[in-house]
């Protein structure tokens, strides 16, 4: 079984990020690191291929200057190999523009049986991307996976809802996005990382993959970010002394917030 994994390389959410002021999207200069949500979807590739007794891993990953460690690190987990698509040209591409990228890596990547991405990304989340690429694919979709399942040329998953799950099947190729906790991510072992510095990255433009400059980057977006203002500051709480009686004011606010 072949199951590509798209993983995103994400400026490491522990130091505090920046907008470019001109264009107010993220800065993505320094190192990217793996987007802990994507460990999911690259340790259910990984025990998916061991249940089917055989097969690979390959990631699928847009990012700028050529960065590869957090390639690197989903490589030292046990995937076999990795596509970059790294090209000033994407600078300012939209989510449609970023799922019209990764659905021409994905074809590049040969014959693939199952993709597999997480519901949304840390930095951004739109949570459109993966649908957008079965989309293109002209594949199913199925999203919100809680467990994954394939055998007999179908995908079933638990898909996670507000009041527990709803069983939900498709054929295969189909493309998957799985919750955080779908399983346990694995931590990479020092053999893995050794040999995860020569597991091949085939780094691609996105002329390769046959999109012309227009359909990409800041020509391409549909989407425009028209001004950013820093979040409000919170405001401080109501306080009520407890005259004995200040339960029915609680449940009150509980009842107006609908949460009882
Ligand atoms: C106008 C505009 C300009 C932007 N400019 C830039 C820019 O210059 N540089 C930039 O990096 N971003 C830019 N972005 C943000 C970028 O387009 C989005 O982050 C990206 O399209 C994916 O959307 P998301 O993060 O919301 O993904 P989601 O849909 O929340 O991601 C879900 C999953 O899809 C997969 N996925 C998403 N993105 C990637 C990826 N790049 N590679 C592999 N898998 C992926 C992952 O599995 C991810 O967990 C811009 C966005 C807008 C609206």
């Amino acid at each position: 079984m072949h199951v590509v994994v798209c993983v995103k390389q994400i400026p490491d959410p522990a130091v505090p990020g920046e907008l470019d002021p001109s264009t107010h999207a993220l800065k993505r200069e320094g190192k990217l690191i793996l987007d802990e949500s994507d460990s999911y979807g690259v340790e259910m590739a990984l025990q998916l291929v061991d249940k089917a007794g055989g097969g690979e891993v390959t990631l699928v990953s847009m990012a700028p200057n050529s960065e590869v460690s957090g390639l690197r690190t989903a490589l030292a987990m046990g995937a076999a190999k990795a596509i970059l698509i790294s090209d000033d040209a994407l600078g300012g591409t939209d989510s449609l523009g970023t799922a019209k990228v990764l659905a021409k890596a994905i074809e590049r990547a040969g014959e693939v049986d199952l993709v597999l991405a997480a519901t949304e990304s840390t930095d951004g989340y739109t949570g459109t991307t993966p649908a957008q690429v079965a989309e293109l694919l002209g594949w199913p979709s199925l999203t919100f996976a809680k467990q994954v399942e394939v055998g007999d040329g179908k995908a079933t998953i638990q898909r996670q809802t507000e009041a527990g799950y709803d069983v939900v099947e498709a054929s295969l190729p189909a493309v998957i996005s799985v919750t955080a906790g779908v399983v346990e991510p694995r931590y990479p072992s020092f053999k893995g990382i050794m040999a995860a510095k020569n597991k091949p990255v085939d780094e691609v433009k996105a002329a390769d993959l046959g999109l012309s400059a227009e359909s990409v980057g800041w020509t391409g977006a549909r989407q425009t970010i028209t001004s950013v203002a820093p979040a409000p500051a919170r405001e401080a709480g109501e306080k009520i002394e407890d005259d004995g009686e200040a339960y029915t004011r609680v449940v009150a606010f509980l009842e107006e917030l609908k949460v009882i």
